[in-house]
């Protein structure tokens, strides 16, 4: 028995940011491969010559990358643009670069009359359209230029009449086999005679449509299984019968479900981020992602599992126990994950990440002292603990570095705390121990005015942190004052912006 090595290919359009929805399928069909030992290609669909922009296809490389998710055949340069250096014995892999294949395989359908040219315009075809309409019959092509005649092509083409090329539907039934769905089945008449190459004055003038080029293609990369998202079943039949056209083998199909959000509504922009690189601007992992997204499907068959690392999932994953059912994008769980890694993240990975996110307030990374870098590392541990994604990191660490005196009076919880007669004779006391100090604040300091505070006003407990909390903070709670302290009154040492403890106190008290 000959066994083939299964090939798969992701073969996004580069006409926008990679969706979740397409980061799943690359990452699936990915898996797949390295599971199965076979090979992973990235093909370029960028027939659609309005809509595709280069900038997407590097952006698409990027994101790929970023999740870990590599190919052994495809566009290898940092991007995709024309020209660009490629691996693998089957390209072109940028569908823009292959119409002269596409060109040479229709001539063959015409030649074998597998397809026909259909020189209908599309006044014609819009007619035929509203009659069938008002005869309540299916709006399909009625098959008119099937049977034109050699002599009346011949003419036709003489007179530079614009035709399509369309493809030859038997009667039989076009059926495939699905590794999530089963066995599918269309009626041949609800396919129709689709359009392989679209109208112009010669087969190569016109451009080959998306189901035409995307068999062609998956045939002569050989590819085994095609894996992608269920938007395309409906266009599978199509696909069938072209590789029936050519008698070429059918491949499986695997269509993964849609992703919805929480509302079941198909995920979109409205449920929040929905692109790659969103989610890493936002400061997600890529592990973190690449763990949710396999899980938006699939799931181990231990069924408990959640926590799957690349390596971890290569191992685990196989199509039989991808669900039919639509998957839900569920944000909670995508942060209790990011949260897991974030965890896991070695403190110098970190760093580098979340630098960026404090511009104007740290210098340039690579113009940092090393006690400023020391320094970061311990608000990072005290911080990250806190977010779901790194980009609220500056929220979260505000009160170490924008102390704004009068907003903390105001704000509104702090103020009905502020307003208690306690309030004010705990800070009193807390501010005339402050000013006769002059030495940076430790926290055994600190802790002992607190003591002496809590022993000179018999307040203690939150009637007595809060208010301080405030004055120091600008924020009734975060971090325990043990940590908090040594981080501002090193901060400040090192002359970031961040103010010394005596200076907070100082300024709140003189509001
Ligand atoms: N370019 C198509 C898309 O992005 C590929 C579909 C397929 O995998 O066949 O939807």
């Amino acid at each position: 028995m000959t066994t083939t090595t299964p090939r798969v290919r992701f073969a996004p359009s580069p006409t926008g940011l990679l969706h979740v929805g397409n980061a799943r399928t690359a990452l699936y069909n990915w898996l797949f491969a390295r599971r199965t030992g076979g090979q992973f290609l990235l093909r370029i669909e960028d027939t659609d010559l309005e809509r595709s922009e280069v900038r997407y296809e590097t952006q698409l490389i990027e994101d790929l990358r970023w999740l870990g998710l590599d190919w052994d055949e495809g566009p290898a340069g940092p991007d995709a643009a024309p020209g660009s250096p490629e691996k693998g014995a089957h390209g072109p892999y940028r569908q823009s670069e292959r119409l002269e294949i596409y060109a040479e395989h229709t001539e063959r359908l015409l030649t074998e009359g597998k397809a026909y040219r259909c020189f209908c315009t599309s006044e014609e075809l819009e007619a035929e359209r509203k009659v069938a309409v008002a005869e309540h019959r299916p709006q399909v092509y009625s098959g008119r230029c099937r049977a034109l005649s050699a002599a009346v092509i011949d003419q036709n083409l003489a007179a530079g009449r614009p035709f399509a090329v369309r493809l030859k539907i038997g009667e039989e039934p076009l059926r495939f086999h699905d590794l999530v769905r089963g066995p599918v089945e269309f009626a041949a008449e609800s396919v129709s005679d689709p359009i392989l190459v679209r109208s112009a004055t010669s087969v190569s003038a016109g451009i080959p449509v998306y189901n035409y080029v995307v068999t062609v293609d998956d045939a002569l990369m050989g590819i085994t299984h095609v894996i992608r998202g269920d938007d395309h079943i409906s266009n599978t039949p199509r696909q069938v019968a072209i590789y029936q056209a050519f008698g070429w083998p059918i491949p499986e199909f695997a269509h993964l479900s849609t992703i919805l959000g929480a509302d079941r509504e198909r995920l979109s922009k409205r449920h929040g981020a929905t692109s790659i690189s969103t989610f890493r601007q936002m400061g997600y992992l890529p592990e973190a992602l690449v763990n949710y997204l396999a899980l938006l499907g699939w799931g181990a068959e231990d069924g408990k599992t959640e926590t799957f690392t690349l390596e971890e999932l290569t191992r685990a994953f196989s199509l039989e126990r991808v669900t039919p059912s639509p998957a839900i994008f569920d944000f909670d769980k995508l942060n209790w994950l990011n949260r897991h890694y974030l965890k896991q993240a070695d403190p110098d990975r970190l760093a580098e990440l979340a630098w960026g996110y404090f511009a104007g307030r740290l210098p340039d990374a690579n113009a940092a002292p090393a006690p400023v870098q020391a320094w970061f590392a311990r608000l990072l541990a005290l911080f990250v603990p806190a977010v779901d994604h790194l980009d609220q990191l500056p929220l979260k660490a505000a009160p170490v570095f924008a102390f704004d005196p009068e907003a903390a009076h105001a704000h509104e919880e702090n103020a009905a705390i502020l307003a208690a007669d306690s309030a004010r004779i705990v800070l009193g006391e807390l501010a005339s121990r402050v000013r006769a100090h002059s030495s940076p604040v430790t926290p055994e300091v600190f802790k002992a005015w607190m003591n002496e505070v809590k022993a000179a006003t018999g307040v203690k407990g939150k009637d007595l942190f809060r208010p301080v909390r405030i004055a120091l903070t600008g924020t009734h709670s975060g971090p325990e004052f043990d940590k908090l302290i040594p981080l501002i009154e090193d901060g400040a040492a090192l002359g970031l912006a961040v103010p010394s403890v005596r200076d907070r106190i100082e300024r709140f008290m003189g509001v």
